[in-house]
């Protein structure tokens, strides 16, 4: 770590993952690009209070019960979730029976294999997407940023595709797929066109995936479809009227 942050610090926990953001920087893992989106993540976390709230439990179990059900389903690997939670990937990967790939917007030389090397170092047994397996491509996408392995999200039903761009999110539902994310902007383009988007901070996100697919896993078929019923529009509209009754309950503290 460049820094050693004071575990007494009052923002510690959000220190120490731009620490790992500015790490992954330096390992090819993460883009300059990524710095931004992370700013852009930290900033609305900070708004939501850096905790996770009702409706970010309710979309985390309803998107952990999506890929139980599905038949093939896949979990796309960026630079930014690979830096931030990789073993949490791998467990949600296993807890679900879905495959890794590595999807990223910026494919550069050397950058697919630095990710693969951190999700193998957290035990991933396999990592689709790297190099010229990456073969297939997306319709609707300019250049590199369309291709993607033909064994995982090309024939996947199921899709998690966590800090995602809009796009990139609109082809894979025009594609037919389930699209699940993990977003703290209720208002960007993939959280309005997934199917279910968890509104928290990925870290916080991943760990109640996987707890919620360990405890619906051995349940009865018509428990895990009854959790993966997710009205997202709802859910957003939850998420973006919690920000504002916070913003406006701050405010007025401050007013006295
Ligand atoms: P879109 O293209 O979907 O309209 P965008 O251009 O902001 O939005 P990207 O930068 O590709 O999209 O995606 C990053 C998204 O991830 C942003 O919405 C950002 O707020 C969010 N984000 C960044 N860091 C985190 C994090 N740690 N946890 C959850 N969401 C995050």
């Amino acid at each position: 770590m460049s820094i050693e942050i004071p575990t007494s610090h009052p923002r510690y926990q959000s220190l120490l993952f731009r620490e790992k953001i500015i790490e992954g920087l330096y390992s090819k893992v993460v883009t300059e690009a990524g710095l931004f989106a992370h700013g852009r993540g930290e900033s609305l976390d900070y708004f939501l209070g850096e905790k996770s709230e009702d409706f970010s439990f309710a979309a985390a179990r309803a998107a952990a019960a999506s890929l139980l059900l599905a038949e093939r389903p896949v979990i796309s690997v960026n630079g930014n979730a690979a830096a931030l939670v990789s073993e949490e990937l791998v467990a949600l990967a296993q807890a679900v029976n879905a495959k890794l790939e590595v999807n990223l917007f910026y494919r550069a030389h050397g950058r697919e294999e630095a990710i693969e090397r951190v999700l193998r170092a957290a035990g991933a047994l396999e990592v689709l997407g790297v190099g010229a397996a990456a073969s297939a491509t997306i319709p609707e996408i300019q250049h590199e940023r369309r291709r993607v392995d033909p064994r995982g999200i090309l024939v996947a039903d199921v899709v998690l595709v966590p800090l995602e761009d809009g796009d990139r999110t609109e082809a894979l539902v025009n594609m037919g797929k389930t699209v699940l994310t993990i977003d703290l902007n209720p208002l960007s383009r993939t959280a309005q066109k997934s199917h279910v988007t968890v509104v928290d901070n990925i870290v916080r996100a991943l760990p109640h995936m996987i707890q919620a697919a360990n405890e619906l896993r051995n349940q009865a078929p018509e428990v895990i479809k009854a959790a993966a019923q997710w009205n997202n529009a709802h859910g957003l509209a939850r998420a973006l009227r919690f920000y504002s009754e916070r913003l406006n309950f701050l405010a007025q503290s401050l007013e006295g």
